[in-house]
C-alpha cells in the first residue's frame, strides 16, 4: 500500500511535467520573436537575462533562479549529491528539489511540479520565491512586466511603465539577436554533424559472375566496400569459384533469375518463381546457402505484373530494384566510363539511401575506382545488402 502511495505520488509529479517542458523549448523562441514575453523588473531595475529567458505556462511565471534571486540579494548554491540548489536570504531558505521537480522551504510550503531545467538554467516559480523573501509582485501590461518590489522602489508602477519602455525595447532587441545567433549556430553544428555522420550506400551487380567478377571484388577490397551481386543461375554453375570468393569477401547475394529473357520470365508467376528457385538451387550447390534476394532482370517496371510481385513475395522472395542507375547496360551502346561516374554521380546526391545498378563490364570496371573514390569522400559506407533490409523497389516497398 504504502508503494502505491508512492507510485501514485510520483506520477502525480512527473507526468504534468514532460509536456511542459517539451512545450517550452518550441515557446520561448516562438513568443519572444512575436514580441509576447514577460520582463522581470526588481524595484526600479529591468532586469537582463542571458541565455535563458523568464517563460509563463499556465498563467505562471517561471525565472532562471539565479538571475533573479541574485537581484533581490538572495545567495543560491547547488548540491550536486542531492540534485538540489537552495536559495537563501537571512534566515529563509527554500529547497529547489530537481530530482522531485518540488519547491520546500523551511516553512514548510511544498510545490510540485514547478522546477525545471531550461538550457541548463535551473527555472522556478518567480512570483512565490519573490513573496517568500518578502517581495510584492505586480503586472504592468505594458512590457509586460511583472515587478517584485518592497519598500525600496522609487517609483510607481505607472511611472515605471513610462520611463521603461525605450529600455525594453532594447531588451528585446537584445535578445532577439542572441536567440536568432543560438539558432544560426545549433544549424551550423546540425549540419555539420550530417555531412560527418557516416552513411550508408548499396553498389549492387547484375549478371555475373562473369571474367571481370574478380577485378570488381579487387576494386571493393582497396576501397573496402561490400556489394551485392545479382547472379544469374548458368553463371553460378559456370563460376563457382567466384561466387565463393564473393561470398568470403564479405559481399551478399542475390538471385537474377535463369534465362535473362523478359519474353520467358514473365510469362507466368509460375515462371518466374521457378526460375528464381533454380537459381537459388544452384546457389546452395556451389555455396551451400539460399537467400531471398532477388531482382527480376530489367527491373520489376514495367514488366513485372502485380500478381507475379505478389506471388514471388509469397514464395518468400524479397524484391529489389535500383533507385541510382549508372546506365552501363544501355542497349547497343556502350557508355564510357565517365559518364558512368556522371550518371552515379549526379543521382547519388539526391537519394537518402541510393542502391546503385551496375552490370558486369569492361567500362564498369574502369568507373568503379573513382565511383567508389567519390563515395567514401562523400562519407558513404558500402554495405552488402542484408535479408533484413527493407527493400528498395519500383512498388515502394
Ligand atoms: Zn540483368
Amino acid at each position: 500500500m504504502k508503494r502505491m502511495i508512492l507510485v501514485v505520488f510520483a506520477w502525480l509529479i512527473l507526468i504534468p511535467f514532460f509536456p511542459l517542458k517539451a512545450e517550452a523549448a518550441a515557446r520561448v523562441t516562438g513568443e519572444i520573436l512575436s514580441d509576447n514575453f514577460i520582463f522581470i523588473v526588481v524595484n526600479d531595475q529591468l532586469i537582463s537575462f542571458r541565455d535563458t529567458y523568464p517563460e509563463i505556462h499556465d498563467g505562471i511565471t517561471y525565472v532562471p533562479v539565479r538571475f533573479f534571486v541574485e537581484s533581490i540579494g538572495a545567495k543560491v548554491w547547488w548540491d550536486n549529491h542531492q540534485k538540489h540548489a537552495y536559495i537563501q536570504k537571512n534566515d529563509k531558505k527554500i529547497t529547489l528539489d530537481l530530482s522531485l521537480k518540488t519547491l520546500f522551504t523551511d516553512e514548510g510550503h511544498i510545490i510540485t511540479d514547478c522546477v525545471y531545467i531550461q538550457d541548463n538554467k535551473i527555472m522556478a516559480p518567480y512570483k512565490f520565491i519573490a513573496n517568500y523573501f518578502d517581495y510584492r509582485v505586480s503586472y504592468i501590461k505594458n512590457g509586460p512586466v511583472a515587478r517584485a518590489f518592497n519598500e525600496n522602489a522609487c517609483l510607481s508602477d505607472e511611472e515605471l511603465a513610462n520611463r521603461m519602455q525605450k529600455e525594453i525595447q532594447q531588451e528585446k532587441e537584445r535578445i532577439r539577436k542572441e536567440i536568432q545567433k543560438k539558432i544560426e549556430e545549433e544549424n551550423r553544428i546540425k549540419n555539420q554533424g550530417m555531412a560527418n555522420y557516416p552513411k550508408i550506400a548499396y553498389l549492387t551487380f547484375d549478371d555475373g559472375p562473369t571474367i571481370y567478377t574478380e577485378q570488381i571484388l579487387e576494386i571493393l577490397e582497396k576501397y573496402e566496400a561490400r556489394a551485392t551481386f545479382f547472379m544469374l543461375s548458368n553463371h553460378i554453375k559456370k563460376y563457382p569459384d567466384i561466387v565463393r570468393k564473393v561470398v568470403n569477401q564479405g559481399n551478399s547475394i542475390g538471385l537474377h533469375g535463369v534465362s535473362h529473357d523478359a519474353k520467358i520470365i514473365f510469362k507466368s508467376a509460375e515462371v518466374l518463381v521457378s526460375e528464381m528457385h533454380e537459381c537459388n538451387h544452384s546457389l546452395q550447390e556451389v555455396a551451400g546457402f539460399r537467400t531471398d534476394l532477388v531482382r527480376v532482370p530489367y527491373g520489376s517496371r514495367p514488366y513485372l505484373k502485380k500478381e507475379f510481385k505478389e506471388q514471388l513475395e509469397a514464395s518468400g522472395f524479397i524484391l529489389w530494384d535500383w533507385n541510382v542507375d549508372s546506365q552501363d547496360s544501355l542497349k547497343g551502346y556502350k557508355l564510357s566510363p565517365e559518364k558512368i561516374v556522371q550518371n552515379v554521380k549526379a543521382q547519388v546526391a539526391r537519394k537518402k539511401l541510393p542502391v546503385i545498378l551496375m552490370h558486369e563490364k569492361e567500362a564498369t570496371v574502369e568507373a568503379l575506382p573513382e565511383i567508389l573514390d567519390f563515395l567514401k569522400k562523400q562519407n558513404y559506407i558500402l554495405e552488402p545488402i542484408g535479408e533484413n533490409v527493407t527493400p528498395v523497389n519500383f512498388w515502394g516497398n
